[in-house]
């Protein structure tokens, strides 16, 4: 039977929320960064948020790579493409949406190291706290036996296909469907929404 986690639906309304936490505990405890240097690709948009709200204007970008579709582990995290400039003598903030098992950020701040900066911090939205590694700053703590796979506004539609997908193996129809998401993953979703994504469902 297909694996469906506990979810965690965020809103545009938290994640502006996290921003502006973030970029507030930047500010009062460290010079604004010169670059800042977000994860693709769930640290994109917060990294371009924490731009906005701290008036940084040089945003380079870093792949990690480690889980698969929605909570599928796929091993050991990588660095599967480089930084998109260099970070030699700049004061870099390196941002991700979460840290989880913490292996993307671990292996991005010792990447970002290498190239002579003159200081690495780094950021997440969320940290759940049993991660290896400890950002310098995040919005909110997940305690480790809370976890959940949060499902970010920007990566709602992929998300959705992916539990979708596994859960027609409980039951089949939008309908059968949509009550799995709510019970298994706790996941209360429009049911046009799921209507939307049934070119790309086997409902069935
Ligand atoms: P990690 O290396 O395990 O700290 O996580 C790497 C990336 O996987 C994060 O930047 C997220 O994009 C994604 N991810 C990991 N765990 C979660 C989770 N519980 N909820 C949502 N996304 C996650």
């Amino acid at each position: 039977m297909a694996d469906l986690p506990r979810c965690r639906l965020a809103t545009w309304a938290d994640v502006d929320g996290w921003a502006d936490r973030v970029a507030a505990e930047v500010r009062a405890r460290s010079a604004v960064p010169g670059t800042i240097v977000g994860l693709t690709r769930g640290g994109w948009v917060p990294a371009r948020l924490l731009c906005d709200r701290l008036g940084v204007r040089r945003l380079v970008s870093l792949r990690a790579q480690h889980w698969g579709v929605t909570a599928t582990p796929t091993g050991a995290a990588q660095l599967t493409e480089g930084l998109s400039g260099p970070v030699t003598g700049q004061q870099v903030l390196v941002v991700d949406d979460i840290t989880d098992t913490g292996e993307s950020m671990a292996l991005a701040v010792d990447h970002v190291r290498a190239g002579g900066p003159s200081r690495v911090e780094s950021a997440v939205f969320l940290h759940i706290t049993h991660a290896a590694f400890a950002p310098t700053y995040f919005a909110e703590e997940i305690p480790r036996d809370a976890w959940v796979w949060v499902v970010f506004p920007w990566n709602y539609w992929e998300d959705l296909i992916a539990l979708s997908a596994r859960a027609v193996e409980f039951g089949s129809g939008i309908d059968r469907v949509r009550a799995t998401l709510r019970e298994r993953c706790g996941l209360n979703v429009p049911r046009s929404d799921l209507e939307k994504i049934a070119p790309n469902v086997p409902f069935g």
